[in-house]
């Protein structure tokens, strides 16, 4: 369409795959690090892929200088590999804000400076019995004990319900950098995706997730039952957030809304996010739309933010045999205005995120309607 900058993603699982149909559809062309006929490369004919890892300094290296901006779909990258790199390609966001964000504890550290409201946490230095005692002593019980690093769908969270469970939850994390977060009574779970552009910080409308054994199994869009002022200061609560970091494109930030409806943030990734999958449907622009953009400076009208119509986003998650899954896309298949999304991952593995499916209509009442057969449907796989 126009001689648009090349684009380089590391990491070429289902997040790239969403951002390389962003791209296709404006011709732009992305280069993906990751695997060969990884999700992503499936889609995306040409010789400017690079194989190998996120995670190798000479695969950063060698898609460094097929493109002209650098993005992420994953925050567990090699940062000082971006580091490197960052005098010849434009990085986006910066690798400060990814590598203070891989780390959970850190960006936590880092967000309190900027006065965002969250649970109350310590981090372990020994990793002993003793002094995991010690900090329940301080939080309380429950706590949940999480690795800093490398978390994601849960993996990473250990929930200790009382001083007995400390053995058990140390094992289950053991080598793992840790620390422990005071737990959160939330009434409900909330999420917003934010874009931060050259010169503004926009926001989708807030979110309801539910997870399902610390995994996200539904989206509701907009949040249900949320008063437009709560709706409000969580968008102000996260673009305050994501404020904090340099850098550009989307961020995915989870929320706790608490019994006495104030909000406490989760924690925010560094990077398009499962929470904002119905963006697709939803919205004028979704969230792989919006995040080229921000990185390429292209225009975002915000209004191409505002959601559409009532959008409710059930993912699919691998069951028990390889290829239990596809019976929810099948189910979709019936399913009026149901959009279905498969990743093309392989056989699945039991909670691994193999596909997703968003169903739009004129109220959340219908679109709830709409879905239910199909929540039976993936219930019945997970069972
Ligand atoms: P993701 O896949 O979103 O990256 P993750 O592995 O990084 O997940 P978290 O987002 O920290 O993990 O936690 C996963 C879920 O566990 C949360 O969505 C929430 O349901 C629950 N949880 C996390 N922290 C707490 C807490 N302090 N109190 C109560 N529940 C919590
Ligand atoms: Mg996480
Ligand atoms: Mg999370």
């Amino acid at each position: 369409m126009w001689n648009s900058r090349k684009v380089g993603i590391l990491g070429g699982g289902q997040l790239g795959r969403m951002l390389v149909e962003s791209c296709n559809r404006l011709n732009i062309q992305a280069n993906i690090l990751d695997a060969e006929n990884s999700p992503a490369k499936q889609i995306s004919f040409h010789d400017g892929h690079v194989t190998g890892s996120f995670k190798e300094r000479e695969a950063v290296r060698k898609l460094a200088k097929s493109c002209d901006v650098m993005t992420a779909e994953i925050e567990h990258v090699d940062t000082y590999a971006l580091e490197e790199v960052a005098s010849e390609v434009q990085v986006e966001p910066s690798w400060q804000a990814i590598r203070t964000i891989q780390n959970k504890f850190n960006q936590k550290e880092h967000l309190r400076k900027y006065g965002i409201p969250m649970a109350d946490h310590r981090e372990l230095v020994k990793n002993t019995p003793e002094e995991l005692a010690e900090i329940g002593e301080q939080l309380g019980y429950p706590m949940m004990l999480k690795s800093k690093t490398m978390a994601y769908d849960g993996r990473g969270n250990f929930r200790v319900n009382s001083k007995e469970d400390i053995p058990e939850a140390l094992e289950a994390l053991k080598d793992r950098p840790l620390y422990a977060e005071k737990w959160a009574y939330f009434k409900m779970e909330l999420a917003v995706m934010v874009i931060k552009t050259k010169d503004e910080v926009l926001s989708y409308p807030t979110v309801e997730t539910v997870q399902e054994d610390s995994i996200c199994k539904l989206v509701y869009a907009p949040a249900r039952n949320v008063s437009d002022k709560i709706n409000e200061e969580a968008q102000a609560l996260a673009r305050k957030a994501v404020a904090a970091f340099e850098g550009k494109g989307a961020f995915g930030v989870e929320m706790f809304l608490l019994e006495d409806n104030s909000l406490m943030l989760c924690e925010l990734a560094s990077r398009i996010h499962n929470s904002g999958h119905y963006t697709i449907e939803g919205c004028a622009l979704s969230q792989f739309d919006s995040h080229i953009r921000a990185i390429l400076d292209l225009p975002i009208p915000a209004k191409s933010l505002e959601i559409r119509q009532p959008s409710i986003m059930l993912n699919i998650i691998g069951g028990s045999a390889p290829d239990t899954h596809l019976k929810a896309a099948e189910a979709a298949l019936s399913i009026p205005n149901a959009a279905i999304h498969l990743y093309s991952k392989g056989a699945a593995k039991p909670g691994r995120k193999m596909g997703h499916i968003t169903v739009t209509a004129a109220t959340m009442h219908e679109a709830e309607t709409m879905i239910q057969p199909l929540i039976d449907v993936v219930d019945d796989i997970r069972a």
